[in-house]
Parts: C-alpha cells; structure tokens; sequence
C-alpha cells in the first residue's frame, strides 16, 4: 500500500506525461476559468489617446510660465472639452475645461490642474479661472499605452482566466482567446443494488445513485465536461464494454465508481487489467477511501485514464477531491487551491500511520488570528446527511493516532 504523497507524484507523473495542449477558441465572455493556451499579445496601447485624468482645465506650460505672478492672474475660459469628444482642431486659448476621461487638445497643453486647485468665478455666463498653486508638467494626464503598450504580453499561457483578466481583454478590444480544450471525462457507476436519483419507487435492497450526480455536477466545469455517465451493475463484461464506448467518444479519464475493495463483486481492478491497462496504484493509506484505484491505458494510441473509487459516497466524495482533482489541476499546468490552517475545536481520534480526510465546519479567524475547525462528529462513509453542515475537509497527517484539541490543521475549504 503506497502512502497519499507517494500517490499524489504518481498523478503528477501521469499527468506530466500526458501533456494536454490541444486548443480552441472562445469567446471572452465565456472564458473565465479557462486555462490560456497561448501569450495573449497587446495590439492596442490603452489609453489610445492622451487624455486627462482629472476634472480641470488643461493648460499650456509654456505660455503661462512666461506671465508675471500668473497666481494673481485671471485667465478665461472659453472652451470645454468632455469624454468622448473627438481630438479637436488646435486651440489657441491658454487654457481648456477638460473633464476626466476627455481627450487632451491638441497644441502644447502638457498640464491639467485639478477643479480643487483653482479659484472659480462666473459672471455673465464668462468663466475666469485663478490658479492657486503653479501647475506641474504632465500632471493629471494619461499617456497613451500607459496601461498596456502594443507587443507586450497581456496574459501568460497557462494562465487561467478570472474576471479581472476580462477588464484587460476587454479593454484591448479582443474578442476571442485561446484557451486548452476542456478534459473529456466520463463516469461510470458499478452496483446491480443502484438505481438512478429520480426512481420513486425503490425495491427491497435497492438505493438510489447519488455519488453519480455528484460527480457529474462537480466535473461539469471550467476545466472537465462530461460526456456520458451510466450504470453498469456488477457486470464485468458490462463495465468493459461501457469503458470502451467511452473511449470511443473520446473521453479522457473515466472515473468508476465501486467494486474495487475485496468482495466478490469488486472487478474494476481485473477487468482493467484484461484491457492491457497499468494500475498506477490500488489501495492508499487514506481514511476514508483507502482501496481506490489509479490505471491508465493506451487506446489507439493515446493515453487515457481510469480513477476507480470505493463506492460509500464519502470515499467517492474524498477521493474526488483529493485525487481526481489534484490530477485534473496537473493535467492543465496548474496547482491545486492551497489548504489555509486552523485551529482544531476538539480532540480527534484517528487509526495511526492513515492520512484522514474529515468533513468539517471552518470558521474563519477574525482580524488576522486563525480560524477554528470543527470536524462533523460520527460520520460514517455511508451518511449522506452530514453533508449538509459541512464546508470544508480537515487532513490530518499520518503520524498520531489522537490529535489533540488546539492543534492547527490543513483545511481545504468548499
Ligand atoms: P462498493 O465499493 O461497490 O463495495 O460499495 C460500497 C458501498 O457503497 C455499498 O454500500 C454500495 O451500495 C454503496 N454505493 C456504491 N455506489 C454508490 C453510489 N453511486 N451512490 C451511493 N452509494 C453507493
Ligand atoms: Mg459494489
């Protein structure tokens, strides 16, 4: 049995070799979450056009620098200009109204002084303006390609997409970007006692899917679609048979649920060895969870890939979080969400040399200090209804069986 670390570089490892660098082009209204495929180029400076950066009145340096005690002096003003205007033929006045976001006249105006910064009268519908302190070159005015100059790198490949990168796409004008294609995953529920989520009635010994619609739902992201999900009972021949569909529509990484402990109805690992597959790793030193299951296989030519998971839906849930994922992060060149730390509300027993995974509430500290976590107390791999109070996974090191109130933990937060 191999420990969670040593599982975690065999996904790395499976993850590195497979390279993911397919691509497509989408549009950037849908691109937030994707991963960038290739540096997005600036093709625009931003600002295009110099402009003011204030509300105040632009002036011309030059020609004020050479007025006697221009702070006693009284300039009119005969002209506004607004955002949006259009560049304006040369004005020969000394000194502009300009409203922030307008663009800077033409003509030797190299200041704009603040609203705040100048005496104001008004008579007659004639506006005279009064500096109170000496306007400074180039104060108040935003160059063009100040925010971004055209050739330089906007987003990195391998970034991934958030909604403060649209402001910069959408700043630049660009419309499309490229972006890795979305992992094709596939589920597959074992289980001749499964029926689906929506069955009314239930037979005796009979209950209802729900790791499946998890786990459809969980992997319908930025990052995965998934193509086909089904119910394959205990029926090996079934199981390769749907595993190959799968693969003939393209579908990536397969993630099965169930039949991989020591029953008599556990196939998973036997039937991907008659397709000729690796198996990575089969049991890991983990509670709950422990005999899941790693295997990948070529299939024409290509390489794909089989998670197999102990079917109590905390197992599944568990091992969705702490190995299908971190492998689908992998795959995109990216690292996984780190744990924050927090403080253990209560003494937690735990079988030694096992890492454990435990449902739990965190509360985040206040002012800086660190957060406490409760772990849900009694909750069996079977349960479902603990669940509902539950926001985030403890994980507790291998060493200790007793880990003692007050200890701080790794949290990974919902
Ligand atoms: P197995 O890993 O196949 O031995 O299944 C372990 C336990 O999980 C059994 O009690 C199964 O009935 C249950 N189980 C298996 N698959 C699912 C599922 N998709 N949803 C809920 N429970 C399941
Ligand atoms: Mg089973």
């Amino acid at each position: 049995m191999i420990s969670y670390e040593q599982s975690q570089q065999l996904l790395r490892d499976a993850a590195n070799v497979y390279s993911h660098c397919e691509v497509e082009v989408v549009d950037i209204a849908d691109s937030v979450g994707r991963v960038v495929a290739q540096d997005v180029v600036c093709r625009e400076s931003v600002p295009h056009f110099d402009n003011s950066a204030m509300d105040g009145f632009a002036v011309k340096l030059s020609v004020i620098h050479g007025i006697p005690e221009v702070l006693n002096h009284w300039f009119q003003v005969n002209e506004l200009v607004a955002a949006g205007d259009p560049l304006r033929d040369e004005i020969t006045d000394d000194v502009v109204e300009i409203m922030t976001g307008a663009p800077l006249p033409s003509g030797h105006f190299n200041s704009v002084i603040r609203i705040e910064d100048v005496d104001v009268i008004v008579s007659e519908k004639v506006k005279m303006i009064r500096f109170k302190r000496m306007p400074r070159a180039n104060e108040n005015i935003r160059r063009v390609g100040e925010d971004s100059i055209v050739g330089s790198t906007i987003l990195e490949e391998g970034t991934q997409i958030s909604a403060q990168h649209l402001l910069i796409l959408a700043s630049q004008g660009i419309t499309d970007v490229k972006v890795k294609r979305k992992l094709k995953v596939g589920i597959l529920s074992t289980g001749k006692e499964l029926v689906n989520h929506d069955c009314l009635q239930l037979q005796h010994g009979q209950i209802r899917n729900s790791t499946g619609l998890f786990l459809k739902h969980e992997l319908s992201s930025e990052f995965t679609e998934v193509s086909f999900c089904g119910h394959v009972g205990d029926d090996p021949g079934k199981f390769i048979n749907q595993m190959e569909a799968l693969f003939d529509i393209g579908v990536e990484v397969i993630i099965s649920t169930g039949a991989v402990s020591v029953g008599v109805f556990d196939f998973v690992r036997s039937s991907l060895e008659q397709m000729g597959a690796k198996i990575h790793f089969h049991k890991c030193a983990i509670r709950p969870g422990k005999p899941i299951l790693f295997a990948s296989l070529m299939v024409c030519g290509r390489w794909r890939f089989v998670f197999g998971m102990p079917g109590n839906p905390v197992s599944s849930v568990v091992g969705y979080n702490f190995f299908v994922k971190p492998f689908i992060y992998w795959i995109f060149g990216l690292e996984r969400p780190r744990p924050v730390r927090a403080q253990l509300s209560a003494d937690v027993k735990k079988p030694d040399g096992l890492k454990c995974f435990m449902g739990a509430r965190y509360e985040k500290g206040e002012n800086d200090n660190i957060g406490r976590v409760e772990p849900i107390k009694g909750h069996a791999s079977f349960m479902v209804s603990p669940f509902k109070n539950l926001n985030a996974w403890i994980v507790l090191s291998e060493m200790n069986p007793v880990v003692k109130a007050l200890t701080e933990v790794e949290v990974y937060q919902l």
